[in-house]
């Protein structure tokens, strides 16, 4: 309780100290809004419908249904994709990477937001936050109300996001994701819920700040490596390797991993149970993977939150894998990804996990 209030008063402090900061700036910064699509711009044949069509609205459209924005800063508005985040691509990412840094590079943007379906936003906002070389604020947003329903949340979502991306505050914090009034690191954060507002939650480290009609305050800095320091880039990329996630559960068949190594899969992440566990026979099947064909195998969890610890029910080394940390099985396939594409080995990939 006693925590809890401090951390209340540090951030009230903090948001009583951005709002001052706001008064005083003369000129509005300039934030460019990059549209992916997703519920936020989802239409339903009515105010009450619980079915919708994710992508269907445009960036202007958006951008006009958020009142107040335009006072916020100079804003402007850059259709990249117009797709549910289910079928966010590889592709659509480089295209997003590639567009933002080019953006970041000049003088004439100070902030980028990008609109996002919620479903796989974690990971374009973790994959972004390991390529995009700026100090300048990125912030992901998205809603789990589709734009023309009762209390559609997605305007105030947009607008806080805009707050954010045009404050000095949020310099040099890597890629951010906001709704529900929360910040997160995009390192952190998980789609936890399937419907609820409140869906985006950063189990294991907590919020990195609170926005509250455009003023906004942080309490902590990421704690992993990221943005200008990450050695990683997709320039001049226009693929990834392909690893695949496998689910694990009692009595899980090892063939699965020779089946996703036929498929081509360079590396796998394993949503283990607890901590990164699978069957006997599969880790067996996980260390011939290594052996014969080089396949990486990233021991993660299909838990909702928690480590996956090395050397916790046998040695990692002894079967050739990686434990993912606290990385989630689709990020952890992001970073198995971007580290294979740079061509790095076994004997340094566990590190990565460490430092990523
Ligand atoms: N499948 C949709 C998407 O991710 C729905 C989730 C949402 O945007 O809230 O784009």
């Amino acid at each position: 309780m006693k925590l809890l209030n401090m951390k209340m008063m540090v951030f009230l402090m903090a948001v009583t100290l951005t709002a001052v900061g706001f008064t005083q700036e003369t000129g509005l910064p300039n934030v460019k809004i990059l549209a992916t699509g997703g519920t936020i711009a989802g239409s339903a044949s009515s105010a009450t419908s619980s079915s919708y069509a994710a992508g269907q609205v445009g960036i202007q459209t958006m951008i006009n249904a958020v009142p107040g924005i335009k006072e916020l800063a100079n804003v402007s508005g850059e259709q990249i994709s117009n797709v549910g985040s289910q079928d966010i691509s590889i592709v659509i990412w480089i295209k997003l990477a590639n567009r933002i840094n080019e953006l970041l590079a000049t003088d004439d943007v100070d902030g980028i937001v990008v609109t996002h379906g919620t479903d796989t936003q974690e990971e374009t906002a973790y994959f972004l936050s390991l390529v995009v070389k700026s100090d300048k604020p990125v912030v992901t947003t998205g809603s789990m109300r589709s734009s023309t329903s009762i209390s559609a949340e997605g305007p105030l979502n947009l607008y806080n996001s805009v707050a954010i991306a045009a404050s000095k505050e949020a310099q040099g914090k890597g890629v951010m994701v906001s709704l529900n009034d929360q910040i997160h690191s995009a390192r952190d954060v998980s789609k936890m819920n399937t419907t609820n507002v409140g869906s985006f939650v950063s189990p294991i480290k907590g919020i990195m700040g609170g926005v509250f009609y455009g003023r906004l305050g942080f309490f902590r800095e990421p704690t992993t490596r990221f943005g200008k320091s990450s050695e990683f880039s997709v320039e001049g990329k226009t693929s990834l390797p392909r690893v695949d996630i496998i689910y694990a559960y009692a009595d899980m068949s090892p063939d699965l991993i020779d089946m996703h190594v036929k498929a081509g899969a360079k590396g796998i992440v394993i949503a283990g149970v607890g901590n990164g566990n699978m069957t006997d026979e599969t880790l067996k099947a996980a260390k011939e993977a290594y052996e014969k064909h080089g396949v990486i195998v990233v021991r993660s969890t299909r838990a909702a939150t928690g480590w996956v610890l090395r050397d916790n029910e046998f040695k990692d080394d002894d079967f050739y894998t990686i434990a993912s940390h606290d990385l989630n099985p689709a990020k952890a396939r992001i970073l198995l990804m971007l580290s294979l594409a740079d061509g790095k080995k076994l004997p340094e990939m566990q590190e990565l996990f460490y430092t990523y």
